[in-house]
């Protein structure tokens, strides 16, 4: 009983994965359909870079999985069903606190510095690719998944922990995967 609880449970988990690719994918990069509230604020993220949306929404999203996958999953398959619905919201969860960690701090392991190769290729390289956070597994599944190399951040976007203070460029452990792209030096290109 304890062994199907937690397979349940892990394949909520892997559920969420899926729901993460696709809400980010569609939701918030297809142009048809950006319009919806997390596309709004997905928006938002990508051009000012260290903008999440507000945690009370957050919770508030969370509660109503609960609801929404929980109800029906209790309905169906009981307890079962109350352990999948357990793992894809706590993993939901696990996803928003991996992703800001991406943002804010630098990647502990291989895990952590793959993760943020992965995501910031999406934000800085090429936003059709690598729309998993947590895994790349629905990108390669999808076809949309993208081995990251050289990865140009713009001035204006760099996370804090890619900076350092002392010169104000990139730290040099990071050097080998992260560049500055100064301000307006495409601008600036063309132009000349
Ligand atoms: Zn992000
Ligand atoms: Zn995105």
């Amino acid at each position: 009983m304890t062994g199907s609880l937690a397979l349940a449970a892990a394949l909520g988990a892997l559920t969420w994965t899926l729901l993460e690719y696709c809400i980010h994918r569609w939701l918030g990069h297809d142009r048809r359909l950006r319009g919806n509230p997390f596309g709004v604020e997905h928006v938002r993220h990508h051009s000012e870079g260290n903008y999440f949306a507000a945690t009370s929404k957050k919770i508030m999203v969370t509660g109503l999985a609960a609801i929404v996958f929980g109800a029906p999953a209790v309905a169906l398959a009981g307890a079962t069903g109350a352990a999948w619905a357990a793992g894809l919201v706590a993993f939901y969860v696990v996803y928003e606190l991996l992703h800001r960690r991406e943002h804010t701090h630098a990647g502990i392991g291989a895990y952590g510095r793959w993760a943020r190769r992965h995501h910031f290729h999406h934000h800085f390289v090429d936003p059709r690719k690598n729309h998993g956070v947590t895994s790349p597994l629905w990108d390669l599944v999808f076809g949309t998944y993208a081995r990251p190399s050289t990865i140009p951040v713009p001035e204006r976007l760099c996370m804090p922990w890619l900076r350092d203070p002392l010169t104000g460029g990139i730290r040099t452990e990071h050097a080998t995967t992260f560049v500055l792209r100064p301000a307006r030096a495409g601008a600036a290109a063309s132009a000349g």
